[in-house]
């Protein structure tokens, strides 16, 4: 069961005593954001709006849209990161999952006896890693702990951002994520090339994630270069907030014209098939934003993240594109 950290936002509310506040968090987590809101508003008697489009990330907060609604204070849920705040506006919630690994944990056991193992997670389970490193090395495996790095705390790992794997990926056997999320585990055995393992508390389950993550790998760079062919290109520049990067947009534009090709800017908040096939006459994208849009959606044509386009950048040069995706930050 997902349990918000609630007393922050209500010692934030009576501090600064706002007229109105907005609340937000992924999907997963909404019914949760809806009783914690319904739970501010009998307390305080003050609105508490939900904001209920899609957030994916500390990237992705939506605090346009809490400012536009005229609220004070935006409490963003279960993204928890290193950092308090980005924006006077925003006050970051932790959100944990309480559920236990002490049974799967056990269960991984056999798999893992004799190697050595790095511990990796999201944010919601964070609070569960010393549990299961104690578990291990109890059984004599020898488990490893990256460090965080930015925004990621000590054995976080984000959906494009991996140093704590990173950190252990020449140490270790292999990597052992601890949640359900297949999303995350596929970064990490695609940033680190080693096998990797999803420990899910909720399925009592084992997964091996390592033979997923390289069909996505031969998906993205088959895009790679079947973009390789193409004359016109677009380049999307993300609206979300977090996600804003011009600068790379202008970067690959310049180089792709130094290869002779032509470019159109574009300029999008969701970047989606539909949104894409309204725009005539290019033959392959590039998007800026967040890179897991490429690898883990289909495009009915080549749609290529930041790492993908320094790899395609590299092939027009006649360059190896190989590792491209094993380096700690896909952005
Ligand atoms: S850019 Fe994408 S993968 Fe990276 S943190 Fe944001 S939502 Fe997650």
């Amino acid at each position: 069961m997902i349990v918000i950290d609630e007393k922050k936002i209500f010692n934030e509310i009576t501090k600064r005593k706002p007229v109105s506040v907005a609340i937000n968090g992924p999907d997963g987590i909404l019914p949760k954001v809806q009783e914690t809101a319904s739970k501010i508003m009998k307390r305080f008697g003050i609105p508490a709006y939900v904001l209920a489009d899609t957030t994916w990330g500390s990237c992705d907060l939506n605090s346009n849209s809490a400012k536009v609604l005229g609220t004070e204070i935006l409490f963003h849920i279960g993204h928890t990161i290193s950092m308090e705040t980005f924006d006077d506006n925003v006050v970051m919630i932790d959100a944990f999952d309480d559920i236990t690994f002490d049974k799967v944990t056990r269960k991984c056991i056999e798999i893992l006896k004799g190697k050595s193992v790095s511990l990796i997670t999201d944010s919601q389970h964070l609070h569960q890693v010393d549990t299961v490193k104690e578990i291990l090395t109890k059984e004599g495996i020898q488990v490893k702990i990256g460090k965080g790095k930015g925004q990621l705390n000590d054995a976080q790992v984000f959906g494009c951002e991996f140093y704590p794997a990173m950190e252990t990926k020449d140490e270790v056997d292999v990597n052992v994520f601890l949640g359900q999320s297949n999303f995350h585990a596929v970064g990490i055995a695609l940033a680190t090339n080693k096998p990797t393992y999803v420990l899910d508390p909720y399925f009592n389950e084992v997964k091996e994630i390592t033979e997923f993550a390289q069909k996505i790998q031969k998906k993205a760079t088959l895009a790679i270069y079947k973009a390789s062919e193409a004359e016109t290109f677009g380049i999307i520049v993300g609206l979300k907030e977090g996600q804003l990067s011009k600068i790379t947009a202008l970067k690959f534009k310049r180089e792709l014209e130094k290869e002779g090709k032509t470019v159109q800017l574009f300029a999008l908040t969701d970047i989606t098939n539909d949104r894409l096939r309204n725009l005539k006459g290019i033959d392959a994208f590039i998007q800026v934003a967040c890179p897991r849009i490429s690898t883990d959606n289909h495009f009915e044509k080549p749609l290529l993240s930041t790492p993908q386009a320094n790899a395609l950048l590299k092939i027009l040069r006649n360059e190896s594109i190989e590792g491209y995706l094993q380096i700690p930050h896909w952005l």
